[in-house]
């Protein structure tokens, strides 16, 4: 009997809606468990790092890795499946471009450690004690994984063979991804599970490619079934992958973006800043004025959460530009 196959999976700063995700195939489990053996998968099964770390190198066929590289430790396990992995898949936004955790990145490690550990009224702590890495108690050292200043998205740590966007990624392309590998009809390194045209492409709605006069959010308007983005209200189909089945569009939701940036957009951010001032009028068209412009962005309620959701790290600019004296070895560690 042919040799079954070996599938890993990983969460790393994630929230673990990518797990989930994956047992959301339901029967096709059994497909899989047919196929393949589950050799590491920490949050559904009983197995030790040092399983992982005695396993020879290329020992797993298929590694689903999700979430972030917020810390030391999640750079230390990417780096290690990697190595023991022959096929690394960043598996949901987290991996793919950094997810929504990336909007850490708008605060570094200094600032986030203050506002969660010193600040929060919830959280009393005269002492002001943060994580360190080491403490000592007697005569024994206690570590902790260093969190980094920045998160990373997977590629940005280990080379990275498949892509599949989505927070959490749909069952379609669970599915698809899950045959591939079984069938061994693996597409070409590098290759994005989802679809190569924008969202607007499988979006129900109707769209007339209406100039808008004036930004609403989702509370404020009596939706008539039409475009979100031709009544004024933000929405990222035109700047994000399709592949979801447009599900938060038939919620009645706007897209906020969690599939990810077309092959041809470097920043999904700034490709719909650019998507909303091509739409943006004044009444009969004519020049927007000053007070119409200032009225319009002060309209949109935080720019990055809007256009950044969730990739932030891999953008242009990755987050927040820290203040010269932050992050040199400073009150809580190096620069990263
Ligand atoms: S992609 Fe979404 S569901 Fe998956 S770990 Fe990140 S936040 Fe959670
Ligand atoms: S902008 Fe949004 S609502 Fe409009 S067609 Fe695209 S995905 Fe659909």
């Amino acid at each position: 009997m042919a040799e079954k196959l070996k599938i890993g999976a990983y969460w790393a700063a994630s929230c673990g809606g990518c797990d989930v995700a994956l047992l959301d195939i339901n029967e096709k489990i059994l497909d899989v468990v047919d196929a393949a053996d589950i050799v590491f998968w920490p949050i559904a099964m009983d197995v030790k790092y040092s399983d992982l770390i005695n396993m020879h190198d290329d020992y797993i066929d298929i590694t689903f890795f999700n979430g972030g590289i917020r810390s030391s430790e999640n750079e230390r396990f990417a780096k290690i499946l990697r190595k023991k992995s022959k096929l690394l898949v960043a598996f949901g936004s987290c991996a793919c471009n950094g997810g929504i955790i990336g909007l850490a990145n708008l605060a570094s490690r200094k600032e986030l450690f203050e506002i969660i550990y010193i600040d929060n009224e919830t959280t009393p702590n005269p002492a002001k004690v943060v994580p360190q890495t080491k403490s000592a108690f007697g005569d024994e050292t206690l570590t902790l994984p260093e969190i980094y200043d920045r998160v990373r998205s997977l590629a940005q740590v280990v080379d990275v063979d498949y892509f599949v966007p989505g927070c959490p990624p749909s069952t379609e392309r669970i599915e698809e991804v899950l045959n591939a590998f079984i069938s061994g009809k693996l597409p070409s390194k590098g290759t994005v599970f989802a679809f190569e045209k924008s969202l607007c492409d499988e979006c129900p709605r109707e769209k007339k490619d209406k100039k808008i006069t004036k930004i609403h959010r989702v509370h404020e308007i009596i939706d008539n079934g039409e475009c979100f983005l031709d009544q004024g209200i933000i929405c990222m189909g035109p700047v994000t992958r399709g592949g979801c089945g447009a599900e938060c569009i038939k919620a009645n939701m706007p897209c906020t973006g969690c599939y990810g940036p077309l092959s041809d957009v470097k920043d999904q951010g700034a490709a719909m800043l650019s998507a909303i001032a091509s739409v943006i009028s004044a009444e009969g068209e004519r020049q927007l004025s000053e007070e119409e412009e200032k009225e319009i962005m002060e309209a949109i309620k935080d720019c990055i959460g809007i256009f950044y959701k969730y990739s932030l790290p891999s953008s242009i600019f990755g987050g927040k530009v820290k203040s010269l004296t932050e992050g040199k070895g400073g009150k809580h560690g190096e620069k990263r």
